[in-house]
């Protein structure tokens, strides 16, 4: 299937996921994730209507940025604190913050620019506690030092990856777990965030996630089929 075909294909499967959770299409942003993937792919992808991209490098980032034409670049991988400044002025979104190390130098960089960067707290599994259990109070307490201590971020929600397990259904308690406390914060009229993104679900699990409540999800095997690893050894 070529990349538009999939597209529609996930488009509709996004609408039937929303609509089951009593939302409409438009209500689920969809990113495609083009790691590994040249600027051409991206350019097609970008030509079948797809708005925003997801890498997990800044290496990939830098490499393709001039190639691509204009759309929204997430930062949806790890991100190493040495790298903030590369990509500090061309991603829209990081997802990836998980450590309040991480969003002092964001904020730093993002002080130097003078501009507010947008990011989302990524929330993980609990390592011990119950299977699926997520770092809540470890999230509440990031999200609190952020608050105070990072004037130039705006956090705009949430990002998970769920475990992953042979049935996509184990995932669902994670997903709803993390759901609830980005409803916690949703409600939060305090105006020291500004909830609006929850970033969960990817190719095996995207339909579970948006009847959980995703409001944006990170797709990419299933819009440019399986990614060529041996090309990241180089
Ligand atoms: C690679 C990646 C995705 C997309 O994964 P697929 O299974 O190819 O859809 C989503 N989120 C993150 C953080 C990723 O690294």
């Amino acid at each position: 299937m070529s990349i538009r075909d999939n597209i529609a294909a996930i488009e509709e499967r996004k609408r039937q996921a929303a609509e089951r959770s009593g939302r409409r299409a438009e209500d689920v942003l969809l990113i495609a994730v083009t790691k590994l993937h040249t600027p051409e792919e991206i350019n097609e992808a970008i030509d079948c209507g797809i708005t925003d991209i997801g890498e997990n490098k800044v290496q990939e980032i830098l490499e393709k940025y001039d190639r691509v034409k204009p759309v929204r670049w997430h930062l949806i991988g790890h991100l190493q604190t040495n790298k903030v400044k590369y990509i500090i002025d061309k991603v829209d979104l990081i997802h990836s913050v998980d450590s309040l190390h991480l969003a002092k130098e964001i904020e730093k960089r993002a002080a130097q620019h003078d501009k507010v960067m947008d990011i989302l707290v990524q929330v993980n599994a609990a390592e011990e506690e119950s299977k699926f259990g997520i770092g809540a109070e470890e999230t509440d307490q990031l999200i609190q030092a952020i608050c105070e201590q990072c004037p130039h971020i705006r956090i705009k929600g949430l990002m998970c990856i769920a475990p992953l397990t042979d049935d996509v259904e184990e995932a669902r308690p994670f997903f709803a777990e993390v759901k609830a406390i980005y409803d916690r914060y949703r409600g939060d009229k305090s105006g020291k965030t500004d909830f609006q993104v929850l970033s969960m679900g990817m190719s095996n699990d995207f339909e579970v996630a948006v009847e959980e409540g995703a409001n944006a999800i990170r797709v990419g095997t299933a819009i440019f089929g399986a990614r060529n690893y041996r090309q990241e050894e180089k």
